[in-house]
């Protein structure tokens, strides 16, 4: 049986490319009538953070992508916490040792800081390894003697993955093909740290066979540590767990990955929902900025895959059933905020209840009655004007009341005598329109010479400014009187700016 996870370490928030693993895993499991896993990777204590699991879980259950299995879920193969699963770690490691395959290390930090630098000097970097690894202080080097001493006298040391030289690691990747590296460029990384913990390399590994993950599906960034892990499995004598990584997602800039340190300088959310910064300012995610969850994870879902044709709305239950790593894209992707916006638009169209919802309290709000049918009416007229529910008042007020402000510059354009004698006359010519009809009230335009300016002028009077919806539609939804109401402001308050 299929069995995927997704292995976030609690160190920040999610961010998109965080979010995608985890969806493009959800849908791999459901495709394949697997399970998919929630583990969460806190081996690296100095940078947990505590807040970031339960964002995590909300960010799933927001998603509608909850795990089958995992930290807040349970299952047979707890704790999912890899910070309880220190013992398990501890005795795998002890076979790794006494095969010969990992050996303890000694060396200071101070120790390695000078070599390393010996090396820049010479114009080479340093890498612990077998060419370099008979020459310092570490078990392949001492007797048992000096090992013993080591311990007795308490100095801290790591476990390092004693890597062969000269092999050739052949390895294929789902969506990669077949990569070759040879083990002379690889170093004999720390499996345990000197605070006796596992690094992630040692404890990812190890609970990957243990949770019988058939796949690994996780980001780019963790190609460069394939190798090891396959080599990790070859140790232990398991069976490796397929492997596929998924394109990095760059800013639309082409400027770099979309990452957590650019979030300052960008003016698009990075992750799905609220945060708040060291200096506990909040960082808005793309929930609290009105995209529905059905958008953004039809947003998500082809960033970076694709269904083989144009198509491009998709529900969750429609990419579960379609989803492949075959169709997902090598190379990186953009993420465009603009097409972002354009998802949540499609959705919108169907989401006319919601809108409603949040007019009628809008309204509420301003005490301002009105009918549901009328209120229905403005939302068809309104609807493909905007990407998010929250926009709909700022576009639509003027159906309702008249407007709060007038737009500066022409209304100073305007602001003459003449223009309240224009005003009066259409007044009266408008009054007298019957019955109050689309085709009459367009006749009632093309009569006047200088059409352009005039419905300017109206629309100034009706809504505020000299953009907005079809002027002739405005004037049938509020009505003779509302519009006969509005142009006497718009008197009024010429004359008030001429006294
Ligand atoms: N804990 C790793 C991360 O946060 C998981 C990497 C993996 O999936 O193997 O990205």
């Amino acid at each position: 049986m299929v069995r995927v996870r997704f292995a976030p370490s609690p160190t920040g928030p999610l961010h998109l490319g965080g979010i995608r693993t985890a969806l493009f895993n959800y849908l791999f499991a459901k495709k394949n009538g697997g399970k998919f896993i929630l583990r969460i990777e806190d081996t690296d204590r100095k940078r947990f953070n505590k807040k970031s699991e339960s964002y995590i879980l909300e960010t799933l259950k927001w998603c509608k992508i909850e795990p089958d299995e995992g930290v807040g879920y349970g299952g047979p193969y707890f704790p999912y916490y890899q910070s309880k699963r220190g013992s398990i770690y501890r005795f795998y490691l002890s076979k790794l040792l006494k095969k010969g395959l990992a050996y303890y290390a000694f060396d200071t930090d101070h120790d390695l800081n000078s070599i390393r630098k010996k090396y820049l000097n010479k114009g080479s970097t340093f890498s612990y390894n077998a060419s370099v690894r008979k020459n310092l202080k570490n078990s392949l080097t001492m007797t048992k003697k000096e090992l013993k001493t080591q311990f007795r006298s308490g100095n801290s040391y790591v476990i390092r993955f004693k890597i062969k030289p000269g092999d050739k690691v052949e390895m294929y990747d789902l969506i990669r093909g077949i990569i070759v590296i040879n083990t002379d460029n690889l170093d004999d990384k720390i499996l345990f740290k000197s605070d006796g913990t596992a690094t992630y390399h040692l404890a990812n590994t190890i609970d990957d066979h243990l949770m019988k993950i058939t796949h690994v599906i996780r980001g780019e960034e963790w190609l460069p540590s394939m190798s090891l892990h396959l080599l990790m499995y070859k140790a232990f004598n398991w069976n490796p767990p397929n492997f596929a990584h998924l394109p990095l997602i760059l800013k639309n800039d082409g400027k770099g990955k979309i990452s957590k340190r650019f979030i300052n300088n960008l003016d698009y959310p990075i992750f799905p929902l609220k945060w708040k910064d060291s200096e506990n300012k909040d960082i808005l995610g793309f929930r609290e900025l009105g995209y529905f969850p059905d958008a953004f994870v039809n947003m998500l879902a082809l960033l970076g895959w694709n269904p083989g044709t144009k198509k491009e709305i998709f529900s969750l239950q429609e990419l579960s059933k379609l989803f492949s790593l075959e169709k997902v894209n090598k190379s990186s992707v953009f993420f465009n905020i603009k097409k972002a916006n354009w998802f949540n638009k499609q959705y919108l169209k169907n989401k006319k209840e919601e809108i409603f919802s949040h007019l009628s309290l809008e309204l509420k709000k301003r005490s301002i009655f009105s009918t549901k049918n009328y209120i229905y009416k403005v939302i068809d007229c309104i609807i493909n004007r905007i990407h998010f529910i929250h926009e709909i008042w700022k576009h639509s007020f003027y159906f309702f009341i008249g407007p709060i402000s007038y737009d500066y510059s022409f209304f100073n354009q305007i602001c003459y005598k003449k223009t309240i004698d224009r005003l009066d006359n259409w007044k009266k010519l408008l009054l007298s329109i019957h019955p109050y009809t689309s085709i009459n009230l367009k006749s009632f335009f093309d009569k006047e010479n200088n059409k352009r300016k005039m419905m300017q002028i109206f629309r100034l009077s009706l809504v505020g400014s000299i953009k907005g919806y079809d002027l002739i539609i405005i004037l049938k939804m509020i009505g003779k009187e509302e519009c006969i109401h509005r142009i006497d402001r718009l008197i009024k308050k010429i004359r008030k700016k001429l006294e």
